[in-house]
């Protein structure tokens, strides 16, 4: 056995992709009925790109060939440098509303630690009465943010992803993700500071027997989807002779199990469940 991974470690720490300082002012975007985040109001975007470069990642997807041209998903990160300007000039509209940060980057991939943007967006959003507001990483360098994190209770909550328990699985899809174990340890110390804290279990991958309890141990709850993108899941699962995983049956089959193991409501599933939160709205 190799040392514990260290919460607080820079991950990836052997791959920096190159990250440029942009003006973008495409910071706060209005979410369509139609789309998978319509039950929020928002989306707020400090970056674009990321170096998490999970392998079935739907974000490029989105981008029409952008992330090409930029040399490949995974190799670059644009850092939204004027994100608390946007988000200063946007405050009439996210006053009462909701918001999820974010559906197309990783907000502390390791460009956080140099950049600060999440951070500047948390300190500028505590003076802005918004609703509600979820936050979704792979990253322990979320808990450099705790002390803002609480302050903002109970109006945010996290979502850290961690879609499998096992770290041959992370390695095989998933290789530049922090170390499982530093993710739920960092969902343990979220929940254990009075941060509301889900376990996002999305794409749903192979994973031990155990998983739920140990899920339910570090997280109030946890929420489970399938892969949203098969165009890009196929061939990445495919490639890591992983395409059974992509079976509507063998995930909905999983999700029963997670509910024997913790109970149904502390079981989410799917889009509707996805704007759920851990504590009732005020
Ligand atoms: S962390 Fe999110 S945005 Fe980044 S590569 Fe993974 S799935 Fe895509």
């Amino acid at each position: 056995m190799g040392p514990e991974p260290r919460p607080h470690a820079v991950y990836p720490s052997t791959f920096v992709p190159r990250v440029y300082s942009v003006p973008s002012p495409a910071l706060l975007v209005r979410q369509q009925p139609s789309g998978f985040l319509r039950d929020f109001d928002y989306s707020l975007n400090p970056y674009s790109g990321c170096a998490f470069q999970c392998g079935g990642c739907y974000v490029p997807d989105l981008l029409f060939g952008r992330a090409e041209r930029l040399g490949g998903w995974g190799s670059y990160v644009e850092a939204r440098v004027r994100s608390v300007e946007a988000l200063q000039k946007a405050a009439p509209r996210l006053s009462g509303a909701t918001f999820f940060m974010s559906p197309v980057t990783d907000v502390y991939q390791p460009a956080e630690r140099r950049f600060r943007l999440t951070r500047a967006l948390l300190e500028a959003l505590r003076e802005i009465p918004y609703e509600w507001g979820l936050i979704s990483t792979r990253s322990p360098s979320i808990l450099e943010d705790l002390d803002l994190l609480r302050a903002h209770h109970p109006r945010l909550e996290v979502g850290i992803s961690v879609p499998s328990d096992l770290e041959e699985v992370r390695r095989r899809m998933d290789p530049k993700n922090p170390p499982v174990a530093a993710r739920l340890e960092t969902c343990r110390r979220l929940r254990e500071a009075g941060v509301p804290v889900r376990l996002h279990v999305a794409p749903l991958q192979p994973h031990s027997d155990d998983f739920p309890r140990l899920a339910g141990e570090v997280a109030d709850w946890v929420w489970i989807d399938f892969p949203c993108h098969l165009r890009v899941a196929r061939p990445a699962y495919a490639a890591q002779g992983m395409a059974e995983y992509l079976a509507r049956e063998w995930v909905e089959r999983q999700a029963d199990r997670w509910r024997a193991v913790l109970g149904a409501d502390r079981v989410g599933f799917g889009q509707a469940d996805f704007s759920r939160r851990s504590l009732a709205p005020l």
